[in-house]
């Protein structure tokens, strides 16, 4: 459909989208307006003019600072760039020039630049944001639409639309894990935040790819997790460590309530109707108003949304070579 070197291309409006994610990862964990005030320095609030708005050669040119006042500009902003604009350029490869696939294209542009989003909200702050949860799946239930009114074969799977599908799945299995954990361990086992964020993966990418993404996940999260936990641990005093579990376990009536809501996507619909959510869920869960409350993470929390959203990327990406290697291995394990 295009030329191989309109990758290129792909690759800056991909570091343009990731500029405004930078908003997006700055703003929309504090309540704030994505549209106003227009992009400025947060030191010396001056507003950023067209000279600082290129992606990447901005920052760069600029030698990483604020051209006004001088203060060094996070590397975050340049590191969200170069990373949505390579998964800009991935999905353009593989649905504009290998295939011919533009409404694939836009679906996973738009899921991998939420996805990213959530990323590193989720590193700074320990929290998904709702509206990410609630636009991953409305985009996927619209791909849905669009499938079926193209007779895609993928439309459906076991008979319903393959979006409510996936979503169900992804629900399922954290709140599963979730369920269990708190079941047999009392330990609050997975964050809300991620079993949304799950069925917000199964809703795009649906059933085999989704279940592929969290095993993804939890393969790259046990490495670099495990890592990290190591390497802070050494830092810090034995005794700092044993306080890690006082906190009291959330209830499984909760539990139940909130997973059902989950399922009913009551969180999603309340984005509109907020009056819906405080009914359902009350106003605990929804911490996204006040994320500097008192909660501080311990030593061993490590976030597992990043690692659900690398997962979730990753599979969209190699989604076919990677079923066929587990299909070959399960014909291979069960002798067939
Ligand atoms: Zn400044």
């Amino acid at each position: 459909m295009f030329a191989e070197w309109t990758v290129v291309i792909g690759f800056y409006i991909g570091a343009a989208i990731g500029s405004f994610l930078n908003v997006v990862i700055y703003r929309l964990p504090k309540g704030m307006s994505l549209w106003q005030p227009p992009s400025h320095c947060p030191n010396c609030n001056h507003r950023l003019g067209v000279p600082d708005l290129f992606p990447l050669f901005s920052f760069l040119l600029s030698g990483r600072r604020c051209r006004y006042c001088k203060k060094p500009v996070s590397w975050r902003y340049f590191w969200v760039e170069i990373f949505t604009g390579a998964v800009w350029a991935g999905f353009w490869w593989q649905n504009l020039v290998a295939n011919e696939d533009p409404v694939r294209f836009i679906v996973l542009a738009i899921f991998g630049s939420l996805l990213i989003a959530a990323i590193f909200i989720d590193i700074a702050w320990y929290i998904i944001p709702d509206s990410i949860n609630a636009w991953l799946l409305l985009i996927g239930l619209l791909y849905n639409v669009w499938l079926i009114y193209a007779n895609s074969p993928i439309a459906f799977t076991w008979g319903i639309p393959s979006a409510i599908a996936g979503a169900l799945v992804g629900t399922l299995a954290l709140w599963g894990v979730a369920f269990l954990g708190r079941l047999f361990f009392q330990k609050d086992a997975m964050g809300h935040g991620d079993i949304k964020l799950a069925r917000g993966i199964g809703a795009v990418i649906f059933v085999a790819p989704a279940l592929l993404s969290f095993g993804l996940a939890i393969a790259v999260g046990a490495i670099i997790g495990g890592v990290q936990v190591m390497a802070r641990k050494r830092g810090q005093a034995e005794e700092e460590i044993e306080g890690d579990y006082d906190e009291e376990p959330e209830s499984i009536g909760s539990l139940l309530k909130c997973g059902l809501g989950y399922v009913l996507a009551i969180d999603a619909i309340g984005q509109l109707f907020p009056k819906l959510d405080k009914w359902w869920f009350g106003e605990e869960p929804q911490a996204e108003e006040n994320p500097e409350d008192d909660w501080q993470p311990t030593i061993t929390t490590i976030p597992f949304g990043p690692y659900l959203a690398l997962g979730a990327l990753l599979a969209a990406y190699f989604e076919i070579p990677l079923l066929e290697l587990v299909d070959s291995y399960w014909k291979w394990a069960t002798g067939s």
